[in-house]
């Protein structure tokens, strides 16, 4: 198959940049291993940043200022100014585009303060935020006929014999067929990779890594992979999120004794450390919102309430949460310029998956949405000029390696059960790899991820069917899902001093 312009995956970063392409007049088509309505963009809740003034003075210098802050010396200032002046523009495309922003009582785009923030900052639809946005993009996408393709899975890139790239090897789910697209350029936006923390995370179980493994293994550049925020209030049984607009609209933190012991307010690095040296005390934290009152919440936060409720078994109105601090974001993905290209010719990164410096060593709450918007939008049109430039569409096939280690897979023994193996790797990274890093435990990290990798063959699937092997996509995962654990660790072992969301403590 053959387009211009190839995205691999259909959350808010990869169909922003769908939409920018689409406008330049090229031929655009984008791949999920889902449906696009599933992509986790949709989970987000707290909002997006924009310095729009809408309930007190704010400014762009303010918002550059604070995400300077939180990233700890990481970001690149240009990307950084860049983004945030953006901000406003991203917002008002949105607003033009249909997502249903929640109102202040005079009209305007309401706005409510996050983490790390000096202003009420994020706008935001109720706590569904995400949700309206990657809506609201993919009905937009529809109308103006982009080809979506579902249930497709990132297999390996393909390249030219110069090493550029031209195109991607996809496992098609519903046809159990591998196929060959070639394009002019090639965007990632795959998202993130919170998953290898399995179940001690916020993300949906789609967020494996799976760009940044198939991009390091076809020697793309990665940087600043150990940087993984916690987010301070995951429910303490399922690690599903309680927003931060619940802090941000007066939510406090407590513990056993009904203490609050840390400014909720902070950046989500200092109130996780907060929350993990409590509990190293032996104590119980909970979120409490019940001051706010039964008509706020269902106005302002009803998803929270909802979720508590369903998950936890507990109404936010007249209980205490009960929450932990889980993974949420990482900071680290493939390295890109501030015109999303990586460092190989063809290929460009956008949202999650990519690293645009401009989080550094810590997110801040309401950024990312608004990373995705914005360098989304700029990889579209990125990728659009280099397939107008230089991009030629090359039949490649390269790929033997990929192809035959999915025939492999099948013929692996299954002696070990890799959904066990998983959930180790997710507890073992949670408590080694986790808020409080020591080097002796990342060492021993590295050597458990070292040796599943050499068990890789004694792993392998059940199930042999040809449709919907699902049994095989969790496979692929999983060993994606290893590769980026090794970065990580390898990452978190050169870095010796604490850094925002790496904090390494003495022996
Ligand atoms: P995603 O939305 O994860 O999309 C990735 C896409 O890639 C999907 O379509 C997936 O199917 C596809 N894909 C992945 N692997 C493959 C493969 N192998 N083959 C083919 N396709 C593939 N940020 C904020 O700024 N504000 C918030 O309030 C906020 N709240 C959040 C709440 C929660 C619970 C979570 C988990 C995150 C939140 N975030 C928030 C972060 C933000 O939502 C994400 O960082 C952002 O949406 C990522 O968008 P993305 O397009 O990069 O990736």
């Amino acid at each position: 198959m053959k387009t211009d312009v190839l995205i691999i995956g259909a959350g808010g970063a990869g169909l922003c940049a769908a939409l920018a392409a689409k406008d330049a007049g090229v031929d655009v088509t984008v791949i999920t291993k889902e449906y696009p309505t599933r992509s986790q963009t949709c989970m987000a809740q707290g909002g997006m940043n924009a310095a729009l003034a809408n309930v007190s003075e704010d400014s762009i210098e303010a918002h550059i200022a604070n995400t300077l802050k939180s990233a700890h010396g990481e970001a690149n200032e240009d990307a950084v100014r860049y983004m945030c002046s953006e901000a406003p523009n991203a917002v008002e495309w949105l607003d033009s585009i249909g997502v249903c922003f929640s109102r202040t009582k005079d009209g305007k785009i309401a706005q409510r303060t996050l983490g790390g923030a000096s202003a009420p900052r994020a706008c935001y639809a109720q706590d569904y935020t995400g949700l309206k946005i990657l809506h609201t993009l993919y009905e937009r996408c529809l109308k103006k006929e982009i080809e979506i393709l579902n249930e497709r899975f990132l297999l390996d890139l393909l390249k030219k014999e110069d090493g550029s790239v031209c195109g991607a090897l996809i496992y098609n789910l519903r046809s159990g067929e591998i196929e060959h697209y070639f394009a002019k350029s090639v965007i990632l936006a795959t998202g993130g990779y919170s998953r290898i923390y399995d179940k001690n995370s916020t993300n949906s179980t789609a967020s494996s890594g799976d760009g940044i493994a198939t991009a390091f293994r076809a020697g793309v550049k990665l940087l600043g992979m150990e940087f993984v925020q916690f987010h301070p209030t995951g429910l303490k049984n399922s690690s599903i999120l309680i927003s931060e607009s619940a802090r941000g609209e007066g939510g406090y933190l407590v513990n056993s004794k009904g203490e609050r012991f840390t400014n909720e307010l902070a950046p989500r690095d200092e109130v996780s450390r907060a929350i993990n040296a409590e509990m190293l005390k032996g104590e119980s934290i909970f979120l409490d919102i019940r001051h706010l009152g039964e008509e706020f919440i269902d106005q302002n936060l009803p998803q929270e309430r909802k979720l508590a409720l369903l998950y936890e078994n507990i109404d936010p109105v007249t209980d205490l949460i009960p929450i932990k601090a889980v993974a949420h974001y990482t900071m680290g993905g493939i390295e890109v310029d501030n015109k999303s290209q990586t460092s190989v010719s063809g290929l460009f990164a956008c949202g999650e998956c990519a690293n645009h410096k401009v989080h550094g060593a810590n997110r801040l709450g309401g950024n990312s949405l608004l990373e995705i918007v914005v360098f989304g939008r700029e990889a579209g049109k990125s990728a659009v000029n280099f397939a107008f430039c230089d991009g030629k569409c090359k039949e490649s096939f390269n790929c033997k390696k990929e192809e035959n280690f999915l025939e492999k897979i099948k013929s692996y023994k299954n002696e070990i059960d890799f959904y066990s193996k998983r959930s180790f790797v997710g507890d073992m990274f949670y408590e080694k790899v986790g808020i409080v890093r020591k080097e002796k435990e990342l060492l021993e990290a590295k050597e458990e991820i070292k040796k599943l990798k050499l068990e890789l063959p004694l792993m392998g699937v059940s199930d042999n069917s040809k449709i919907y092997n699902t049994n095989l996509v969790e496979f692929l995962e999983f060993r994606n899902m290893l590769d980026v654990c090794e970065a990580v660790v390898d990452g978190a072992l050169k870095r010796k001093v604490s850094c925002g969301a790496h904090y390494v403590e003495a022996e």
